[in-house]
């Protein structure tokens, strides 16, 4: 099928048209980076300003501003987590909910001294744990994601994009605390297993820690369903929050009670309004919060989440590998010299290929000067991201095309 083709057999296509549209953009291909504004958030912020900020004032705090992080937390939970009410707040950015959720969780099993991450995971991911292995006392345990022993595995070649079971089962062991992984590899887009990989975690007795942040909004999850402990992610990616805006946290209900986030602020406690002495945290999720809830950098996520529980995860998830099986097919005709960094299974990516060849650092800028906008992550790779709602299948075709013909 061409392009056009699939774009008329869309059935999502029409949302296309609900996202602002910019007239020098003529392929944007970073939407897992920072997603595209959707029209109705132009209004909603516009409205907040003048009708509830310029009008309530500080009256707002007393009406639906202080719960907002939790009742925009389930919706995201209901839409796209699997997620039940109750265990889902925004707060903070992702790098400091690593560091609460890290933190929370090392306390929880003093004994165990040894924290599981790979090589290949996020920066600021690696990064906090780190920090948090300094501070504390402990180690890191390190997974060359694709580098070490295959073992259990059947020598599948998408295997070597991300961390299967069999690596993370071979950095168990009695002193493991916790594991912090991603979802979606942030560079080659591979689709992590959690439900195996979280149960060969519980199985050692440790918790895990799942990245949701190349996910969210465009992967489903179950964390109930699969017993995830701890998650955390984006919410300016694949949920258009825009940027800086908040990130989330999902803690399982019955850890909340038992887990002791460190950076102890007033509006994580039972009763921030009687700014008595000594800090008492609240119950449930809301304990999982520090300073005062980032209200207007979570207007455009609230039009996002609506969208996706309007049209329903899975049908996003469906035109996501649509899209991404039209990036590969394409770049396997137009760049046969380029190396393709991402699973071919559709089961095992997320929705961004990336694509390694010579040169590629030299063409992103002449690419972005054209309107063409995809990233680039080095040494040498273009990564092509694939926001289904806000992304047509000729925008794919215009993007190899020009990586094909620069300057044409
Ligand atoms: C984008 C991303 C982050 C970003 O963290 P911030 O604190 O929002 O800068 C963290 N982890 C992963 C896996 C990401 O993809």
């Amino acid at each position: 099928m061409t392009s056009f083709e699939h774009d008329v057999a869309d059935s999502l296509g029409a949302h296309r048209a609900l996202f602002f549209q910019s007239n020098d953009v003529a392929a944007y291909l970073d939407g897992n980076s920072l997603g595209r504004p959707l029209g109705a958030s132009v209004e909603r912020i516009a409205r907040f300003v003048t009708e509830q900020w310029g009008s309530r004032l500080i009256r707002g705090w007393d009406e639906q501003w202080l719960s907002l992080p939790e009742t925009v937390g389930d919706e995201l939970g209901r839409v796209a987590l699997g997620a039940a009410a109750g265990q889902v707040i925004f707060a903070d950015s992702t790098t400091v909910l690593l560091y609460k959720l890290i933190r929370a969780a090392c306390e929880f099993n003093p004994e165990r001294t040894e924290i599981v991450i790979d090589r290949a995971n996020f920066p600021t991911d690696r990064y906090v744990v780190e920090g948090i292995v300094a501070e504390r006392g402990l180690s890191v345990v390190w997974i060359d994601a694709g580098k070490t022993e295959r073992d259990g595995s059947d020598g599948d070649p998408d295997d070597a994009f991300g961390v299967t079971p069999a690596q993370v089962q071979a950095a168990l062991t009695d002193r493991t605390a916790l594991v912090v992984l991603s979802h979606v590899a942030f560079r080659s887009g591979f689709l992590a297993d959690v439900p195996a990989i979280t149960a060969l975690v519980h199985d050692a007795g440790a918790l895990v820690l799942w990245d949701l942040s190349h996910s969210v909004g465009v992967v489903p999850t179950e964390l109930d369903a699969w017993g995830v402990d701890l998650a955390t992610g984006c919410s300016y990616k694949y949920l258009c929050g825009g940027p800086g805006a908040p990130a989330f946290a999902y803690v399982r209900l019955e850890l909340q009670a038992q887990l002791r986030q460190p950076i102890q602020g007033w509006l994580g406690t039972r009763a921030p309004f009687e700014m008595g002495q000594g800090y008492t945290p609240a119950d449930g999720i809301r304990s999982f919060a520090s300073g005062t809830p980032p209200i207007t950098g979570m207007l455009a996520l609230q039009d996002m989440i609506a969208l996706i529980g309007e049209v329903g995860i899975m049908a996003i998830r469906e035109k996501s590998v649509a899209l991404t099986e039209h990036a590969i097919a394409l770049s396997d005709e137009l760049l046969p010299d380029a190396v393709l960094s991402t699973p071919r299974a559709a089961h095992r990516r997320g929705s961004h290929i990336t694509l390694d060849r010579e040169g590629f650092a030299e063409l992103v800028p002449k690419l972005w000067a054209q309107g063409v906008i995809p990233d680039f992550r080095g040494p040498t790779g273009i990564r092509i991201g694939l926001s289904p709602l806000s992304t047509s299948f000729t925008e794919v075709e215009l993007g190899i095309l020009a990586i094909r013909y620069p300057g044409e």
